[in-house]
């Protein structure tokens, strides 16, 4: 294999400093779980040093403590749910890769990676249509009321038959509006325009021509879709302009029959704006797998609302899903080490002096 030659552009790293080859082992820091295998394929190569992630939580002092004594000679990190500081990355002088087992990037400071030259990786495609299923799932859920349902037979509530104080609306040939026509946005529409017949609009930053062909689909303003759909799905990426999109404002354009889902992230809804529009019955209710603070507190009224379907953050928590974002990771990771272009890469000007 050649030597590699790395070049990272608009860093304030030297360009001639190359990563490190795959003849000098490097140290990667491993905060998420992979399997066996995945494990092994990393020590092949590479020192691995694994940390327990969730005592970043139970026993943050000590997790921090340990995990900047570790970054202080890493030169990559595998992981999801810690969030990076520009204090750890101050820990960090040798860091090349940070791999994100996620698609979304909101909890990295991009522009402190940039300035330090560190490549950071994501995990897009592999779990588009697995989190787009949960999506429909809370769809499904809310509309049916399933939940709420399933909880009164499990509370032995269910005593005659089911009479129209728990009907529910129906889903099919209704209207879908999607924030945000991404690729979990397109997999969403696409169940609903092909599998239930619904009508999609949506507004996007860019217009989709593609999907408007093969779906039907109408490009319209945020307002307008707010106040002409019957579901309206989140699954715009959180950022500075997305951050509270939906608040008060826009939650009183929606129809007192419309149901409000987030796939994305929590804190693109104002969740109290959301909360005193549910209790007023300003919308008929919300399915949700995204809080602002995560994990939800039991004793939050979202989490005791009838007509709202609160998971834990399940989107793209399925067996197989879990394993391909890991193997995307490791692979992010290896390729980067080697000095060769990344799967997935969210800061991109890098690789760009290859011999
Ligand atoms: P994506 O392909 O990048 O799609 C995001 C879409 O949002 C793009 O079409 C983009 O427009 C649009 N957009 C971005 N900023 C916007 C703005 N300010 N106004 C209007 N539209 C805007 O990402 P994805 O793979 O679909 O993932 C979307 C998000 O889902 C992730 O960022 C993550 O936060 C979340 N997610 C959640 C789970 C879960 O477990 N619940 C799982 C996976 C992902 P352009 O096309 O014009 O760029």
């Amino acid at each position: 294999m050649h030597a590699p030659l790395y070049a990272i552009n608009g860093a304030s790293r030297s360009d001639d400093v190359s990563a490190p080859s795959v003849s000098a082992r490097s140290k990667i820091i491993v905060l998420e779980v992979l399997s066996d295998d995945q494990m092994a394929a990393l020590r092949e190569h590479h020192d691995v040093v694994v940390l327990d992630a969730s005592l970043a939580k139970t026993s943050p002092d000590t997790f921090n403590t340990t995990l900047m004594h570790e970054l202080s000679n890493a030169h990559a990190l595998i992981v999801s749910k810690v969030k990076m500081t520009e204090a750890l990355l101050d820990a960090a002088p040798q860091l090349r890769v940070i791999a994100s087992v996620s698609v979304g990037y909101d909890n990295y400071p991009l522009e402190a990676l940039n300035a330090r030259g560190i490549l950071l990786c994501n995990t897009p495609d592999v779990l588009t249509e697995t989190t787009a299923d949960v999506g429909f799932l809370l769809i499904m859920a809310s509309a049916r009321r399933a939940v709420e349902l399933s909880n009164l037979v499990r509370d032995g509530k269910w005593t005659q038959s089911i009479d129209e104080q728990y009907f529910g609306t129906d889903v099919h040939g209704k209207t879908l509006g999607m924030i945000g026509m991404g690729r979990i946005g397109a997999a969403i529409a696409r169940r609903g325009a092909l599998g239930f017949g619904m009508r999609v609009q949506y507004s996007n930053a860019s217009p989709k021509p593609a999907l408007e062909a093969e779906l039907g689909a109408r490009r319209v303003e945020l307002d307008d879709l707010l106040a002409s759909s019957d579901f309206v799905c989140v699954t715009v990426p959180l950022s500075s302009e997305t951050r509270h999109l939906i608040g008060k404002r826009e939650l009183e354009k929606m129809s007192p029959h419309a149901i409000l889902i987030n796939i994305a992230r929590g804190p693109v809804i104002d969740e109290a704006a959301l909360i005193d529009c549910l209790q007023r019955g300003g919308i008929r209710g919300a399915g949700l797998d995204v809080f602002e603070q995560e994990p939800l507190s039991s004793s939050s009224p979202l989490a005791q609302m009838p007509q709202v379907v609160a998971l834990p953050h399940i989107g793209s928590a399925t067996h197989d899903t879990r394993r391909a974002m890991a193997q995307r990771a490791l692979d992010n990771t290896l390729l980067a080490l080697e000095g060769e272009p990344p799967l997935s890469a969210v800061n991109e000007p890098h690789w760009t002096r290859k011999g």
